[in-house]
């Protein structure tokens, strides 16, 4: 019989046990990258783009995000970062660690015949199961509680750059949030634009401060401005103060003095009555996102208006909400009550360079971290691991106040548990969700690995503890190398790290092990697709 090809000769296909090889092969590629940065002792990455530009940084999304990884399977676990740092914002390191453990022991049934349905089932079951037992080890603690949620921001900073500085950042961090934090009917809402955070390279990370109000990266335009402006009324205008710029194409043809004279004379007028617009108002401080004209710069200088241009857009609506004003688009139109209102408006010499301080808000829940470090890459550094932070506080808030151990010790929990839970099972899953329970160790036993201390011995150490009465929460304190309640010591996370973590690595797992078939079409064949397009017909989906 002669060969059928049903597609373009030169896409490649690889089927069956090979796709499922490679799927699983390139999943665990990507874990094995951030597996080394894992917990307080893992080491850092440096990536270098193709501009130089150099990242320094041990958070897990971060690297896979520069890592512009390619491998359609490989970017399913890059997706579990990303959804994990949406969710949650920590824990991206531990998602996709988890989901490599979750393929390598799914590729070991597989090469025991069993089919991966099998296994898609065992580990569906787990993961239903694991949600189950992580509720049953959390803690509800008060949402008010600083000590508590500086605890939480404090574990998540732990071994990173931030460290030096944790407690004072900490602190900074959940009362930032705090500020931040409404209740309405009886839910809490964090809105975590009003949170802003702002760096300025030179000091220590110990100089980073909280300010009550907005930070914004610019200058008052003119020397002869005030630098403080109290009760300062804003104005907010996304419009530039410039005469109007003719189009490219039109040509104005002046032929005589005259009408070079009543041509900038009108210019001037237009100038005038902007400024006679703003005026108007009753502003003295204005925020333009667009430019300012030099004689504009000087006239509201004369009047003691004080005044930024070419203010970025996220900054504008950060004013606009804290202040309680109004963007204007056009100055004609702008009106006294389109104002927004700051008890304070100062410029201050930040590192060597002048920034300007909105602060006593009218609407105060509107605040902004100052992050000072050493170098660009340091501070980029500390920044993630602040924000890292943050997503843990303000999801623990969020959920009520649910925390749970950390240090591996809720992933031995679970380890032992869904083993217990495997026991009672008789079916052909009940393989699939012991390697499950296995996978789970992978949290403590890298940890370990990363450390530099023996694992066999600390999971051997650990199992011990959580079969006694009070061992759940025992896990691995790296500092001291012993096995430890991580309670009492304070090493704490949010509820949510450990689920979210666990519902998103077993369903990037299950895709990855459903697929049986990978057709990867040639660039020949794509560019013919194109072609057929030009002629009108449908495009195809890829
Ligand atoms: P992720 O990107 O997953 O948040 P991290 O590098 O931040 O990765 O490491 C988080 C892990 O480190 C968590 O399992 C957490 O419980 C653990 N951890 C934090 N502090 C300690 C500590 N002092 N001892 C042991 N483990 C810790
Ligand atoms: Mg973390």
């Amino acid at each position: 019989m002669q060969p059928i090809y049903i597609l373009p000769e030169d896409s490649s296909r690889n089927t069956g046990r090979t796709a499922q090889k490679m799927n699983i092969a390139a999943g665990i590629a990507v874990a094995e990258t951030v597996r080394t940065t894992l917990g307080p002792k893992g080491m850092d990455k440096m990536l270098v783009d193709s501009l130089g530009d150099i990242i320094i940084t041990n958070d897990g999304v971060t690297i896979l995000e520069e890592m512009q990884i390619n491998h359609p399977a490989a970017k399913m676990l890059v997706e579990v970062s990303k959804t994990q740092d949406q969710e949650v914002g920590d824990g991206t390191t531990t998602a996709v660690v988890i989901a490599g453990e979750l393929l390598k022991q799914a590729e070991q049934l597989l090469e025991k015949n069993i089919h991966p349905t099998i296994i898609v089932n065992g580990y569906r079951m787990a993961s239903l199961k694991a949600q189950e037992i992580l509720e049953s080890l959390s803690e509800k603690i008060e949402i008010n509680n600083k000590k508590i949620l500086e605890k939480i921001a404090m574990t998540a900073m732990t071994g990173k750059s931030a460290e030096m500085a944790r407690e004072k950042l900490a602190k900074i961090l959940v009362e930032a949030i705090g500020s931040i934090t409404e209740s309405r009917d009886k839910t809490v809402f964090i809105d975590r634009e009003s949170l802003k955070i702002e760096k300025k390279t030179g000091g220590k990370i110990d100089d980073s401060e909280l300010i009550k109000g907005i930070i914004i990266d610019k200058e008052r335009i003119h020397p002869d401005m005030p630098r403080i402006v109290e009760n300062a009324k804003i104005l907010l205008l996304d419009q530039a103060l410039e005469a109007k710029e003719t189009d490219t194409d039109t040509q104005i043809r002046i032929t005589s003095p005259e009408q070079l004279q009543a041509f900038m004379e009108q210019e001037e007028r237009a100038l005038k009555k902007m400024v006679e617009d703003v005026l108007k108002t009753g502003a003295n401080v204005i925020f333009c996102e667009k430019g300012i004209e030099d004689s504009i710069q000087y006239m509201l200088s004369r009047k003691g208006i004080f005044a930024s241009r070419r203010v970025k857009r996220s900054d504008m609506e950060k004013l606009a909400k804290a202040t309680a004003g109004k963007i204007v688009n056009k100055i004609e139109e702008a009106e006294q009550k389109d104002l927004g209102f700051a008890g304070i408006v100062e410029q201050k010499k930040i590192g060597g360079e002048e920034m300007t301080f909105v602060e006593k808000c009218k609407h105060p829940k509107s605040v902004t971290i100052l992050l000072r470090g050493g170098t660009e890459h340091v501070i980029d550094e500390i920044e993630r691991a602040v924000i890292d932070a943050a997503g843990d506080v303000i999801s623990v808030i969020k959920d009520g106040g649910k925390i749970i151990a950390g240090g591996g010790s809720a992933e031995m929990e679970l380890s032992k548990q869904l083993m217990k839970y495997s026991n009672t099972l008789s079916g052909r899953e009940q393989m699939a969700i012991k390697s499950y329970a296995m996978a789970m160790e992978v949290i403590p036993r890298t940890l370990a690995e990363n450390a530099g201390i023996d694992a066999l011995d600390v999971l051997t150490s650990l199992k011990t503890r959580h079969d006694t009465k009070d061992g759940k929460d025992f896990g691995l304190n790296v500092f001291t190398g012993k096995t430890t309640d991580m309670k009492s010591i304070g090493i704490i996370e949010p509820l949510k790290i450990k689920t979210q973590a666990i519902s998103g690595a077993t369903e990037a797992t299950i895709m990855i092990l459903r697929i049986d078939d990978v057709i990867a079409r040639g660039k020949e064949s794509m560019q013919n697709q194109r072609g057929m397009n030009n002629q009108g017909m449908p495009p195809m989906d890829m």
